[in-house]
């Protein structure tokens, strides 16, 4: 049992009770035998972040490659590397990614890359929810996707999965993906209850080569091949049609968007009002070290609120409410979690931020401070599921997390 006694919640000064990893009772004046202490005096309680989109394993790539096009990118810089990486190195590279999600405030991560228990067990280890979905990416070559199959299948029958951790899996983009292996995908992720998520519309050239080959989008084309639907996650959407923005309302899409990676990749401005109003489901997600360069949803939220409002000429788009609730419920909802609030009876995930710090004085709109002045440096606690992941800004074992990530990198430096 937690108590955290005299925080900041609402505009009020309470105590939150957390017992079996719930918030149990939120009333002021609360002593209760045998609970652990959290002093919450000169600190706010928020929810805590959930990251919809990233690639854990990528964060020993971080600056190694940037101010490229995309497919530059992948195929000069980050996929010949990719090819050297080890199941070892994806899990170091993971509780490397995990820290800094803990650093600054995010509690889950719906991640896809390769080695997907790895995954499972750092986060499983640093105490964090995942969604961890395995990638499919077969670039068009039969032989590779008999070899992919065979990884999916593997996954599906490893061992490493409860409520906490989630398996997926994932298609990586319909321009690597063939029709047989994304058909595979959708079926397999159906028959086992899993969360499916993929790249979509994130460049026009995408469009345009869909358009080319298939004669409808890449939202069109997923649909037809049954891969929508509200248990899938869209990352990206940047360049979608009204007949696509329809589409994924109608189906219950979650979208996550990116606005670092799309404006560093140069990828596009993503349409929030427009979807917004559209009634589809909006999250955020940071993608990955490498292309971002880092997994703060601080960061991302600020971002996505600016470019919701140069994208639709409107200073009130992408309101900082909204915004923060992309980053939270919404997130968490996208993937069935019952949290994302702070409110007896939900999962109790929460951050306490410092009310002290000069990023949040003077304190009108905690919400509106969080998103457009807050960086991680004001987040001093993070609670998941009712166990304490860093206080006072400390994670236990992040000073030999950064080493290894540091000796790591010697191998990829040429
Ligand atoms: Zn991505």
């Amino acid at each position: 049992m937690l108590l955290i006694k005299n925080v900041l919640h609402q505009n009020r000064i309470t105590d939150i009770l957390i017992n079996d990893g719930r918030f149990a009772k939120i009333a002021p004046g609360q002593s209760v035998a045998g609970a652990r202490i959290v002093d919450g005096r000169d600190k706010a309680v928020l929810p805590a972040f959930y990251n919809l989109h990233s690639h854990a394993g990528m964060s020993v790539f971080r600056g190694l490659s940037d101010d490229k096009e995309l497919f530059a990118w992948l195929n000069q810089d980050i996929w010949p590397r990719e090819a050297k990486l080890t199941p070892e190195m994806i899990y170091l590279a993971t509780r490397f990614s995990i820290l800094e999600m803990i650093k600054t405030g995010t509690v889950f991560f719906l991640d896809m890359y390769f080695e997907q228990q790895e995954i499972l067990k750092a986060a499983r280890q640093m105490g964090v929810r995942t969604v961890s979905a395995l990638t499919g990416l077969d670039l068009f070559d039969a032989a590779k996707t008999k070899t992919e199959i065979e990884k999916i299948e593997k996954y599906i029958a490893c061992g490493e999965h409860d409520e906490q951790c989630l398996k997926g899996l994932m298609i990586h983009a319909v321009y690597s993906v063939s029709e047989e292996l994304i058909r595979y995908i959708v079926k397999r992720a159906e028959e086992n209850g899993y969360y499916l998520t993929l790249h979509a519309s994130e460049t026009a050239k995408e469009v345009e080569d869909c358009l080319k080959t298939h004669g409808c989008t890449p939202i069109e084309y997923l649909d037809r091949l049954g891969a929508l639907g509200p248990k899938t996650i869209v990352a990206h959407a940047v360049h979608l049609t009204d007949s696509d923005i329809a589409l994924l309302a109608r189906k219950k899409v979650p979208l996550c968007t990116n606005p670092v990676s799309n404006y560093k990749l140069a990828s596009g401005l993503f349409m929030l009002q427009k979807l917004q109003k559209a009634g589809c489901v909006l999250t955020l997600g940071t993608d990955s070290m490498a292309s971002n360069n880092n997994l703060s949803m601080l960061e991302e939220m600020k971002l996505c609120a600016l470019s919701a409002k140069i994208q639709s000429g409107d200073a009130t788009a992408g309101n900082a409410e909204d915004v923060f609730k992309m980053a939270t419920v919404n997130g968490a909802r996208a993937v069935g979690l019952d949290a994302g609030e702070i409110a007896e009876g939900k999962l109790a995930d929460c951050i306490l931020v410092d009310l002290n710090s000069h990023f949040l004085v003077p304190n009108y709109n905690l919400i509106s401070n969080m998103v457009y002045s807050a960086d991680s440096s004001c987040i001093d606690t993070v609670i998941c599921n009712g166990r304490i992941l860093m206080q006072n800004r400390h994670v236990d074992g992040e000073e030999e997390i950064i080493a290894e990530i540091k000796k790591l990198s010697e191998f990829f430096r040429n």
